[in-house]
C-alpha cells in the first residue's frame, strides 16, 4: 500500500530490494532554496549558477558570488550541494562584459572559460570561500577532452593555495566533479572517472549531440531519451564511473521521465537530480522499485532498436509490477 506523498518528505530514499539512491535538486533560480526543504530533496544536485550572471548590469564581484553560494550551501546543511560553474552558451549570453561571443555555441561551457581564465578563477575563488558553509561539490560543463578537465583542475587547485596563502579557510571535503553531457565524454568516461570524484549526466546535451539535433526544435523526430543509444551511453557511463569507485548522478530532463527512471535506477545510477515538484513523487516510486527485477528489462531494452519499442516494454513491465 502506497503512503501519501508527503510522507516521504524526510524519508532517505531506499529500493524495495535494499539499494540506497539519492533525489536531489534542480535549482535554476534562488527563489527556490525556500522550497528545498518542503520538497523532499536529499541534497542540490545540480545548482545552475548560470542566472547570476545573465540579465545583470554589472559584472559580478567575488562577495556578491560567495553570499550566493553560502546561501545555497546554508540552504540544505545536512546534504550535498553541487554547484555547477557558470555553462554559458548558445541559448545563454552574458549581457555585460567583453566575455560576449556570438560563436558561443561552439566556445561554451568549460571551453569557453578557459579562455576566459579571470571569470573562472574569480568563480572558483568564490566557491572554495564558500565551501566552508557545508559539504560542496564544484562541477564543471560541458567537458570535452581530458586535456581541459586537467587544466580546470589545476587553476581550482591553483586557487585553493592562493586563498589558503591569503588566510582564507577552504573546506577539505571538496569533491570536484564534471558534467556527461558530450559524446566525446562518454566514450572517455572511464579516463575521466580517473580524474573526477563525480559524474552528472546532462541528459539534455548528451541527447542533442548524440542524434546531432537542436535541443530547443521540438519538430526533431529523435530526440528521445529512450532511445538505446541513451540508454547505452548511460549504461557504459554508470560502469565507467563505478569501476573507479565514483558516483553518478543523472541531472537533464530524462531523470523526469517515469519511462527512463526505473532503467537508468537499474543500471546503478547513484542519484536522480530533478526540479523541485518532481522530487516527492520519484522518492515514492523509487521505493517500490526492486533493482533485482528490473535488471533483466535493462538488458532487454539495450537490444532494442527504437524508442517505441522499449516505451511499450517498459509500460508493460510497470503494469505487471505495479
Ligand atoms: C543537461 O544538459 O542535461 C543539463 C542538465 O544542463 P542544462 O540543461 O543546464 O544544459
Ligand atoms: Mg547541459
Amino acid at each position: 500500500q502506497q503512503q501519501s506523498l508527503g510522507a516521504y518528505r524526510d524519508l532517505a530514499t531506499v529500493t524495495a530490494d535494499g539499494n540506497r539512491v539519492h533525489v536531489a535538486a534542480n535549482i535554476a533560480l534562488p527563489d527556490e532554496l525556500n522550497q528545498l526543504i518542503k520538497s523532499g530533496a536529499e541534497g542540490i544536485g545540480l545548482y545552475r549558477s548560470e542566472f547570476l550572471f545573465l540579465n545583470v548590469d554589472h559584472r559580478v564581484t567575488e562577495d556578491e558570488q560567495v553570499a550566493n553560494y553560502k546561501a545555497a550551501l546554508l540552504a540544505m546543511p545536512h546534504d550535498r550541494v553541487v554547484i555547477r560553474v557558470q555553462d554559458l552558451g548558445a541559448d545563454k549570453q552574458p549581457r555585460f562584459g567583453q566575455e560576449r561571443n556570438v560563436k558561443l555555441f561552439s566556445q561554451r561551457g568549460l571551453r569557453w572559460l578557459l579562455k576566459q581564465e579571470p571569470i573562472l578563477r574569480t568563480q572558483l575563488r568564490a566557491l572554495l570561500r564558500a565551501s566552508v558553509y557545508g559539504h560542496l561539490g564544484i562541477m564543471f560543463p560541458f567537458v570535452t577532452t581530458i586535456d581541459e578537465f586537467q587544466r580546470a583542475l589545476a587553476i581550482l587547485d591553483q586557487e585553493r593555495r592562493l586563498l589558503e596563502e591569503q588566510g582564507h579557510a577552504v573546506a577539505n571535503n571538496v569533491e570536484v566533479g564534471m558534467m556527461i553531457e558530450t559524446p566525446a565524454a562518454v566514450l572517455m568516461a572511464d579516463q575521466f572517472a580517473k580524474y573526477a570524484d563525480f559524474f552528472s549526466i546532462g541528459s539534455n546535451d548528451l541527447v542533442q549531440y548524440l542524434f546531432a539535433e537542436d535541443r530547443t526544435d521540438s519538430s526533431n523526430q529523435h530526440y528521445v531519451a529512450l532511445n538505446p543509444a541513451v540508454l547505452r551511453a548511460i549504461k557504459q557511463v554508470i560502469q565507467a564511473a563505478h569501476a573507479e569507485g565514483k558516483w553518478i548522478s543523472l541531472c537533464g530532463e530524462m531523470a523526469t521521465l517515469k519511462l527512463a527512471q526505473p532503467l537508468v535506477l537499474a543500471m546503478g545510477i547513484d542519484e536522480f537530480s530533478l526540479p523541485l515538484p518532481a522530487i516527492l513523487p520519484l522518492k515514492q516510486r523509487l521505493q517500490n522499485l526492486s533493482v533485482r527485477q528490473l535488471q533483466p528489462l535493462v538488458k532487454q531494452v539495450l537490444m532494442m532498436e527504437n524508442d517505441d519499442e522499449v516505451a511499450e516494454v517498459v509500460n508493460k513491465w510497470l503494469r505487471r509490477h505495479q
